[in-house]
């Protein structure tokens, strides 16, 4: 080593020790006056730049859930994946090559060029085949529901053609109704002969605006690879249209975007018909097969009967990765996106680990990849359980609950569904908070969360946040954190955090899992629940 190696590495080391000193300072205030500080410290690691934004089959995604791993290690949970605390996960990753793909609107024999990224991005979530073309009929929303006797297709001839619909559903149809066959709608477009799906950006109940959305063209897609897991089959094209472009594919239709953007703000239905042009596509994308994990560890009941029973709390670890630079930032954190829930996972999984609580049922931990893929890693733990299937009675989902403002209510997704509503109900009573609906069910979070994969797996199941009235300042708050920070590389250890929030949230979190882990009957789900029909014979 030669005196100026020395002296760097001094300098350095000098550093580092301030750094580490404020670090450690920070900590010991942050221990005495707050009671948030464990959970943050899982949250500063997770969400730290060097874990680079947790990607899916990142290696850095793979530290991650080695440190959840050894965290339920130590809070004394055993393993409850397969041979240890990981689940393997395959998937196949697809990354288009736009150089080489083309879109364009064909008229009279005359191509208009769409330009992607700007005007339209192809979803990378289908195997897209090499070249489409073909006519294009615009149908509404797109929407079957058999339950409210809607349907968009009927009476249209779709046969060998691309459908054109906006993103959303008309209000009449009730939110998770809605939210659930707008997941669905490719089965129904299928049987109707269609062959791919234009879908125009709905600016109603979009989080992220056009500009910011389109940077994530470049990042791999995943899908579950060969667990026939994946709904969109046949489908041969799919394309994302900004609305901000969407009048080009209405030329000489007779109606125009704006129009029809005009009767979606009042809620009706939309009109449906055939447009007078064809859509060419030619798609290249890369292909390849990665494998992730998902992490779960097991607290045994102590109940001798209910302890065949397992109550799982669910969290997703992964985020998005690298991507476009914001603000020459390029790592998306992921800090509350879900490094949060994860952390209240862990802590939940220390305080319970413990023994100072006797919960009956048994208690699964899982801390699931994929998630921003779409469900990926919670939809296949819930269709491969490490435990028998039809003794998971419950989940609760912990996904980006945002203690920006301070904790009086909980937003609950799935609360008019199950029973899980009145223990809920009755923990909130005792610590004086309130229990909220969904007040934007526009934005689909009901199926855009973990807990979904469970509940279409039969399983009763919730998902908690830190609550907010609609149209109020706190609601102001969240928009604006949306609009900002969610799915950016602003969503890091620099934001405003209400520690207070967090750790009271984090406290009548873990009484709602001791509650549900120790009530006397099996959660039910409403009679009147459409999401009862998934239910499995007990
Ligand atoms: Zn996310």
């Amino acid at each position: 080593m030669t005196t100026t190696e020395i002296k760097r590495h001094a300098v350095t080391a000098t550093l580092l020790i301030a750094v580490m000193s404020v670090t450690a300072g920070t900590f010991a205030q942050n221990a005495a006056t707050n009671p948030a500080a464990a959970w943050w410290a899982h949250i500063q690691y997770l969400a730290s730049d060097q874990m680079a934004g947790r990607e899916t089959g990142s290696v850095e995604h793979r530290r991650a859930a080695q440190y959840i791993a050894d965290a339920f290690k130590r809070a004394g949970l055993k393993p409850a994946g397969i041979g240890g605390y990981f689940q393997p996960v395959k998937f196949i990753s697809r990354k288009v090559v736009e150089p080489k793909s083309s879109l364009a609107i064909i008229k009279n024999g005359k191509a208009e060029p769409v330009v992607l990224g700007e005007e339209a991005t192809f979803s990378m979530s289908i195997e897209h085949a090499a070249r489409t073309e073909a006519p294009m009929a615009f149908v509404g929303y797109g929407l079957t529901v058999p339950e409210t006797n809607y349907d968009d297709l009927a009476g249209l001839d779709l046969k060998g053609k691309v459908a054109v619909l906006l993103s959303g559903g008309p209000s009449e149809i009730p939110g998770p109704l809605r939210a659930h066959y707008s997941n669905e709608r490719w089965s129904a477009m299928k049987r109707a002969g269609v062959i791919g799906v234009i879908s125009i950006q709905n600016p109603i109940g979009q989080d992220i605006p056009w500009d910011r959305s389109k940077l994530a063209r470049f990042r791999p897609s995943l899908s579950l690879a060969g667990s026939g897991l994946e709904a969109n089959q046949g489908e041969q094209l799919a394309v994302t249209f900004n609305p901000a472009k969407a009048e080009k594919l209405f030329v000489d239709s007779g109606h125009t975007f704006a129009e029809i953007m005009k009767i979606a703000e009042s809620g009706k239905a939309l009109p449906r018909f055939n447009l007078p042009a064809s859509i060419r596509a030619s798609v290249v994308f890369e292909r390849k097969v990665i494998e992730s994990q998902n992490v779960a560890g097991i607290l045994r009941g102590t109940d001798p009967k209910l302890k065949d029973e397992y109550v799982v709390l669910s969290a997703h670890l992964d985020h998005v990765g690298k991507g476009e630079p914001i603000n020459n930032d390029p790592i998306y954190n992921g800090a509350m996106d879900n490094a949060s829930g994860v952390a209240t996972l862990i802590e939940a999984a220390r305080a319970f680990g413990s023994g100072k609580k006797q919960l009956k049922r048994s208690v699964i931990f899982l801390a699931v990849t994929g998630e921003e893929h779409g469900l990926k890693g919670s939809r296949y733990y819930a269709s491969h359980p490490t435990v028998p299937a039809n003794q998971i009675v419950a989940d609760i989902n912990i996904d980006m609950f945002l203690p920006l403002f301070p904790f009086r209510s909980f937003i609950v997704q799935g609360l008019e569904e199950s029973n899980l509503a009145d223990d809920l109900r009755k923990v909130a009573k005792t610590a004086g908070v309130d229990v909220l609906s969904d007040p934007e069910p526009e934005r689909r979070a009901f199926v855009r969360s973990d807990q979904y994969s469970f509940i279409r797996n039969g399983v009763p199941s919730i998902s908690l946040k830190v609550g907010f009235v609609k149209d109020s300042p706190e609601h102001e708050i969240v928009k604006k954190w949306r609009k900002e920070r969610y799915h950016a590389p602003s969503d890091d250890l620099n934001q405003p955090i209400d520690f207070e929030s967090a750790a009271r949230f984090n406290d009548t979190y873990l009484k709602v899992a001791e509650e549900i882990a120790n009530r006397a009957e099996r959660p039910r789900w409403n009679n009147d629940s459409f999401f009862k029909r998934f239910a499995r014979q007990e």
